[in-house]
């Protein structure tokens, strides 16, 4: 059994952020995370690109913010259980949870931080049988290295933004040869994007294959070719390194939404004097809570974090009193 002050669950920025707030009260804490990193969003969806509204950093690719975060949050030495997924709560007779996992990790803490972000992260796939064989052997839902598609050639199904914007990105120097595939002549990403695509097929930068679907995938140990469908033309055989069909994300709240909280629109409802829920003792922070005036932003989840702490400290601690110290003044003295 592992046991902790305040179990985080979702190890993205905001999960991650909380260990620093819980830390300077000396609080320990331990995240789970279904995926086998840490950074949620950051590190799995958009790794390589810039934010630019994280306090005083003008700019910072998504992948390094995560990497500076644990580097902040490395003196309180939090505990990880990655690549598996909390799905079951119980509360114990001394006034605390425990968590268990898909693989059946338990987990003892006085207070559960939910920080799970949009869910558990899952993919929209096209309906092709044997598609499961060549995941992460030709075939990926989600770009997390652009350079793994370096003078390959790819092919990207989708209309949405994220279909039109790695197909540009690849396309300019990256890949050797880039097909953007979409089921209909209408792109449903933003303007400019689809001017940008249309720009690049007359320069003969991308071929656009617009009114066809990839229906059938092939090859021996990883992808070799796939089965184009175009309206009213013959099916065709492309030979390819990479195919990514860029359809979204699902968010899907999974277990956490059978844990007897308030929901509302796919988001858990808490109080914003310290982001607790309707269970006392589960708080709900960053992208997976819900209240008037919500933004889904990493600077709004690390404010819900740290005032979530003082409450997490009382419950811990009922007889001592919590006095705000500055860093400037304390320093940060880790475990
Ligand atoms: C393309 C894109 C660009 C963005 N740009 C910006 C920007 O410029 N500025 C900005 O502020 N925000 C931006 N965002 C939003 C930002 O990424 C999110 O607000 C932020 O990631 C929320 O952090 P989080 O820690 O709450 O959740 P997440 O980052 O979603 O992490 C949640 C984690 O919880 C895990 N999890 C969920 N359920 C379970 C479970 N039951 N068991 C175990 N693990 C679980 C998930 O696997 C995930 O890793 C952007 C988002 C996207 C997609």
């Amino acid at each position: 059994m592992i046991e902790t002050d305040i179990l985080i669950i979702g190890a993205g920025p905001v999960g991650l952020f909380t260990v620093f707030e819980a830390g300077l009260l000396k609080l320990r804490c331990h995240l789970i995370d279904s995926l086998p990193q840490v950074g949620g969003q950051c590190s799995e969806i958009y790794p390589k690109k810039p934010i630019y509204d994280i306090p005083a950093y003008p700019s910072i690719l998504a992948g390094d913010l995560s990497d500076k975060l644990m580097e902040q949050i490395a003196p309180f030495k939090p505990g990880f259980t990655l690549g598996e997924t909390a799905v079951e709560i119980e509360e114990t007779d001394d006034n605390q949870f425990i968590v268990t996992t898909n693989l059946g990790t338990k987990h003892k803490a006085h207070n559960i931080a939910i920080a799970g972000g949009l869910g558990v992260f899952t993919p929209r796939k096209p309906p092709i049988p044997s598609l499961k064989f060549f995941e992460k052997k030709g075939v990926d839902y989600i770009i997390k290295d652009p350079e793994a598609y370096r003078d390959k050639k790819v092919v990207i199904s989708g209309g949405g933004d994220s279909a039109l914007d790695w197909a540009i990105f690849l396309a300019d120097g990256v890949a050797k040869e880039v097909t953007l595939v979409h089921r209909s002549k209408s792109f449903r990403g933003h303007l400019d994007s689809v001017q940008r695509i249309m720009d690049m097929a007359s320069d003969g930068k991308v071929k656009l294959m617009t009114d066809s679907e990839v229906i059938d995938v092939d090859g021996k140990e990883k992808l070799e070719h796939i089965i184009i469908k175009t309206k009213g033309e013959e099916n065709t055989t492309v030979s390819i390194d990479s195919w990514l069909p860029l359809f979204g994300l699902t968010p899907k709240l999974g277990p956490i939404a059978k844990w007897g909280l308030e929901i509302e629109k796919n988001a858990i409802k808490v109080n914003t004097f310290d982001y607790s829920t309707n269970r006392d003792g589960i708080y709900a922070i960053g992208d997976v809570n819900t209240y008037p005036g919500k933004l889904k932003l990493i600077l709004c989840g690390f404010h819900e974090a740290t005032l979530m702490v003082q409450s997490a400290f009382k419950r811990v601690y009922p007889d001592k009193n919590n006095v705000l110290k500055y860093t400037t003044v304390n320093g940060v003295n880790g475990f």
